[in-house]
């Protein structure tokens, strides 16, 4: 596992060394991450027309995933909803087996090891096995000093404050709303109280956690690069 501190203006001439190390015109895979946003990764990489990008997460203008783009924006029948969330799912098991596979961390300890959680798993179940090389772009926020202290933030910090996020920002409003979980997201408890009490909700956004120790190991010791930025980027 490779970590590599840099401030944001370096990063595209670091990260292009580190693709020109694979095969280049190959599969990326993409976890939800503001902080690949914050960076501009996205503007980069389609602008690179020989990729093929599997964005799990993607999304339009209106909140929507783009997989809904050419759907009524309005009420979907069940069985044309279901189908485009099948899509969203076999798009995130693709980038599960990508040549090189983007995210973020929830959090990196003084000791060097990675606590990341997931709603459905996608995310930490890519950087644990799967794609050939793991990127996970890390600000500076997310530094902390232990496992406890990683923990900690992530369900006091970090949770409440995503569930907000996506309640605020892609949330269905008006009638629409009582179809689509994301709109509920603002009236779990760790909104309401800023800071988690396990409960058992579904649309929990912390349903798996990973303590990644010594990154992965034998043949494969050296998937996992994790670039530190000099700046607060993502929750
Ligand atoms: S377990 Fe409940 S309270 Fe805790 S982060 Fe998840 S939804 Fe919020």
């Amino acid at each position: 596992m490779g970590i590599m501190l840099v401030i944001k203006g370096k990063l595209w001439n670091l990260q292009k060394k580190l693709l020109g190390k694979i095969k280049w015109g190959g599969v990326i895979g993409i976890g939800d991450s503001m902080s690949l946003h914050q960076i501009g990764l996205f503007d980069w990489l389609y602008s690179e027309k020989e990729l093929t990008i599997y964005n799990t997460f993607e999304r339009l203008e209106d909140g929507r995933y783009s997989e809904f783009n050419g759907q009524p924006n309005d009420w979907i029948p069940a069985e044309v909803y279901n189908e485009l969330n099948r899509k969203i799912w076999e798009k995130s098991r693709r980038a599960m087996l990508s040549d090189i596979f983007f995210t973020s961390a929830n959090a990196v300890t003084m000791d060097g090891k990675i606590v990341s959680v997931d709603g459905v798993g996608n995310r930490i179940a890519s950087v644990i096995f799967g794609p050939y090389k793991v990127v996970l772009v890390v600000g500076r926020n997310k530094i902390v000093e232990n496992v406890d202290e990683a923990i900690s933030r992530i369900k006091n910090l970090a949770t409440p404050l995503n569930h907000l996020r996506h309640a605020v920002k892609h949330g269905i409003k008006g009638e629409r709303a009582k179809d689509y979980g994301v709109y509920k997201l603002g009236e779990l408890p760790c909104v309401k109280k800023g800071h988690c009490v396990d409960c058992n909700a579904a649309l929990c956004s912390r349903h798996c956690t990973m303590i990644m120790e010594k990154g992965t190991g034998g043949y494969f010791k050296d998937r996992i690069h994790v670039i530190l930025v000099n700046e607060n980027l993502g929750l």
